[in-house]
């Protein structure tokens, strides 16, 4: 929140920026994007596994709370889901602070999964939550994608996972979510993985992704 301009402060001046919530020091962020069934989730835990780190999805938390009695922002998050739109980021930022302070006040490792989709997104989280350390990105054609979608819309119970939602996601993925990760690239911040092999191997090259950012496994 901006403070109240001070009555000695120029009236000609850039809007103040945001402090960060938490510092870099102690609050260690990775972005992890990838178009949906790219597999984030599924390397996410094999992170969480070795390397420390706890997950938090942020697609996860707008269902938590599309789905959270008395929320006033229910209907609205079910309709942006089911369109494969980008919920509008306050929403998904503030749920993100929350759930990054309730674990142990912020300390600690972070994968955020499925975020920054739009670059309003991530130019909010790095001002006002916490400046992230680098983006890992899985590169994934789509007919591998949908295929995973199709298969996973089973059993997943998602709103999302049809054949009509899907081509929607894809559609602002490209048009939307790239545009961010091109934006981190040119500033030398992303670690990009094929994820077309199985998981295992897609995993191999995740690992040597963390050892060149410098993030050491906490478990052998
Ligand atoms: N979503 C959003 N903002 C975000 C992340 C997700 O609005 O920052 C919404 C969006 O409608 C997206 C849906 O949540 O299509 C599902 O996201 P999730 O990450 O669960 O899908 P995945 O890409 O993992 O399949
Ligand atoms: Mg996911």
């Amino acid at each position: 929140m901006a403070p109240p301009p001070r009555p000695d402060s120029p009236r000609l001046s850039a809007p103040p920026k945001d402090t960060p919530a938490f510092s870099p020091d102690k609050t260690s962020v990775i972005y992890v994007l990838g178009g949906p069934g790219a597999g984030k989730g599924t390397q996410c835990a094999n992170l969480v596994r070795d390397y420390g780190f706890k997950h938090l999805s942020a697609g996860d938390l707008l269902r938590a709370e599309q789905d959270r009695e008395g929320s006033e922002f229910g209907e609205m998050i079910k309709t942006y889901i089911k369109q494969g739109d980008i919920v509008p980021m306050e929403v998904t930022v503030q749920l993100l602070e929350n759930a990054i302070r309730d674990v142990n006040g912020g300390e600690g490792r972070f994968l955020i999964d499925g975020f920054p989709r739009k670059m309003d997104q991530a130019v909010k989280f790095e001002e006002a939550v916490c400046p992230s350390r680098f983006v890992l990105f899985f590169d994934c054609p789509e007919n591998v994608m949908s295929e995973r979608l199709l298969e996973r819309g089973k059993t997943s119970g998602r709103s999302d996972d049809n054949a009509e939602s899907i081509k929607r996601r894809f559609r602002t993925f490209v048009e939307t979510s790239m545009p961010v990760v091109d934006h981190f690239e040119k500033e030398g911040k992303v670690v990009k993985v094929m994820a077309t092999k199985s998981p295992d191997e897609v995993y191999e090259d995740v690992k040597k992704g963390m050892t060149e950012r410098k993030f050491e496994r906490t478990k052998n």
